[in-house]
């Protein structure tokens, strides 16, 4: 007889089944995939064998799409329809892209800007898009299998449009997006940074065009970013620019031709790439002499490069200032882009920081190497070996105001995200149509002392007694930290939404401040959360007895009013005062005084009922 099998609680029933997850490094210049396999991060190279791919596009003739290597080639021949660093272009605006020194011509599609081609015009969106997909083409054909999603690696300075533009990106080249996750992140997790000293880190990416510094801190396996700087318009590209500069001012030539640039950014381009690993080159630049050999010697291209880098340097102490940090704060330096390759690069960064930047992996590939373990990880495919965790967490307490400026938490501090969570609400009053509700983050029992996020209402609730609305209200925090709160009623089905990202504009003193707070206020709330749930109810009952008072006050003889209202005025009284004993013995008293009232309008209504007759008909 065949036994079943039953798995541990955490295991997978099928142990050789796993799911395919991916990274991917989505850059101005290069574009990577990778993956782990066997328990290792790796690269996946194309069928020619390159692990890099241009982030160039090529638009030929109607529906004819080059990616990559086949693009770039294009580029000396069609360079209008040859697209490159369109990363730039992301979730920017036509206005945007006209200040920006490209050499397209742009239209507005929709609400996003285009790139005119002479055959396509197309959206940054829709180019990147064609980018992914040749990468999860790639994927497919390596891995041999459906993915079941991607991580993809953005600048940590991007904003929400320039995080949905890659989002909308992913959706258009059919690849489900685990998460999206910021380049320095990225790079530390792939040097695995997390399980390492808590601290600063400081993560330093010289690409082909750009220029990004970043500042993390690492806390319980959790990075956060704490400062990013940089140059849009610093990278390999302008050290290219620099030995062209150089070399035409020792040939004296003539003011040249497009073309003939070209072909010297290629050569010198070259030239510097070679120089990393050799202490002199000489390049065939494919034109006329005097310009046909360019000759340089490392030490001649380091003094080129010299301002470039003091350049980037002086990014490094701008960010590190707006931290508040010093160079000694700094635990750990990790090398990013294909241009940190120079060795004039790691050298300047060792002496800025004082200690030797991490190196050991190719700085243009350690940022897809970290998407695709932490890809892996969200997968499920958490190995017995890969016992660390990377988790992002919600710093502080999220939730909803109530009545008596209270919080309900609705999400608890230090949940893991993606997180959701949903609770029911009622209406405090009979007939309200409507309902106010208040997002806030922070521990304490009061709205006053938390902060708030966003204040939306949800609107044609149907009218009903006090209490019997039913509103679902679902918070729920995505991977990247973007709460999404809908509240619903049940009934009709009316719904209202807003979402806010919580970390925004918080910084950890902050938190840390919000933290300690808690703490330190944690009886006093109690205290003031007792007194204002008290209030709440003493100001309900207040209104209930004056709705009943007016509808059947005929009931009542002159005595009974009386002491009713009495009740009501001892009752106001109190709820002015900070009392919760007499506040609560004044509610008890005018719920007593009313007792017999009570029962009275009962027996009416029921009255009223078998005659057939409803109460609002009288
Ligand atoms: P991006 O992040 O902008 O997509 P990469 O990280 O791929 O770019 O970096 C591309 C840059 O790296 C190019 O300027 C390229 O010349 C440079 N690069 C690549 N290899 C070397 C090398 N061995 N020496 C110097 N620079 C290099
Ligand atoms: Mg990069």
């Amino acid at each position: 007889m065949a036994l079943l099998q039953i798995a541990e609680p955490g295991q997978s029933p099928v142990p050789h089944q796993r799911k395919v997850a991916v990274g991917i490094d989505l850059g101005t210049t290069n574009s990577l995939v990778a993956a782990v396999r066997h328990s290792v991060a790796e690269v996946l190279p194309d069928a020619q064998g390159q692990r890099l791919i241009a982030s160039a596009v090529f638009y030929g003739a109607p529906d004819e799409v080059r990616v990559g290597h086949a693009a770039l080639q294009m580029q000396g021949q069609y360079p209008t329809d040859t697209l490159v660093s369109i990363k730039r272009l992301m979730g920017k605006s036509l206005a945007d892209a006209n200040e920006m020194d490209m050499p397209y011509a742009f239209e507005q599609v929709g609400n996003s800007v285009a790139v005119v081609t002479r055959h396509a015009t197309v959206t940054p969106v829709k180019v990147a898009s064609q980018i992914l997909f040749h990468l999860r083409d790639l994927a497919q054909q390596t891995l041999g299998d459906d993915l079941v999603g991607a991580v993809i690696t953005v600048p940590a300075y991007f904003d929400d449009a320039q995080r949905q533009a890659t989002r909308d990106a992913a959706r258009l080249a059919g690849i489900n997006v685990l998460r999206l996750l910021n380049e320095p992140t990225a790079a530390a997790i792939a040097y695995g940074l997390e399980t390492g000293v808590e601290g600063i880190y400081a993560v330093y990416d010289l690409g082909g065009g750009t220029f990004d510094l970043s500042l993390l801190r690492l806390s319980q396996g959790v990075f956060e970013v704490i400062a990013t700087g940089g140059d849009t318009a610093l990278g390999g590209d302008d050290f290219d620019q620099a030995i062209v500069d150089d070399f035409l001012q020792r040939t004296a030539q003539a003011p040249l031709s497009s073309s003939q640039h070209r072909h010297l950014l290629m050569a010198a381009r070259q030239a510097r790439e070679a120089l990393s690993d050799n202490e002199q080159v000489d390049v065939a630049t494919g034109l006329q002499a005097p310009l046909d050999r360019l000759q340089i010697s490392r030490h001649q291209f380091e003094v080129l490069a010299q301002p470039l880098v003091q350049r980037s340097l002086a990014c490094a102490q701008r960010a590190l200032d707006d931290a508040d940090k010093q160079v000694s704060d700094v635990q750990g330096v990790v090398m990013v882009g294909g241009a940190t390759r120079m060795p004039i690069v790691q050298r300047c960064v060792d002496e800025f920081f004082g200690r030797s930047p991490l190196v050991d992996l190719n700085p243009d590939e350690v940022v897809a190497l970290g998407a695709a373990l932490q890809a892996n990880l969200l997968a499920g495919n958490r190995g017995s070996d890969d016992d660390w965790l990377l988790l992002d967490v919600t710093p502080l307490s999220l939730g909803l105001e109530t009545m008596g400026g209270l919080v309900e938490t609705i999400i608890d501090r230090n949940s893991t995200i993606p997180v959701a969570r949903a609770q029911e609400f009622t209406t405090y009053r009979d007939g309200q149509t409507a309902l106010a509700l208040h997002v806030v983050q922070g521990e304490r029992d009061l709205v006053s002392e938390c902060r708030s996020l966003a204040r939306f209402e949800l609107r044609g609730i149907p009218p009903m007694a006090a209490g019997a609305a039913r509103i679902r209200v679902t918070f729920q925090v995505d991977a990247d930290g973007l709460l999404s709160v809908t509240a619903q009623e049940q009934s009709s089905g009316v719904t209202a939404q807003v979402a806010v990202k919580p970390s925004h504009g918080l910084t950890d003193e902050q938190i840390t401040a919000m933290l300690k707070d808690s703490v330190a206020f944690a009886d006093e709330d109690a205290l003031a959360r007792m007194l204002r749930e008290e209030q709440v109810k003493g100001q309900q009952l207040i209104e209930t007895t004056i709705a009943a008072l007016e509808r059947d006050a005929d009931l009542l003889d002159q005595e009974q009013r009386k002491s009713i209202e009495a009740q009501i005025e001892a009752l106001r009284t109190k709820l002015g005062q900070d009392d919760v004993d007499q506040l609560r013995l004044a509610v008890k008293a005018l719920a007593n005084a009313t007792d017999d009232f009570a029962a009275m309008r009962m027996d009416r209504s029921i009255r009223l009922a078998l005659a057939g007759k409803s109460l609002d008909e009288i």
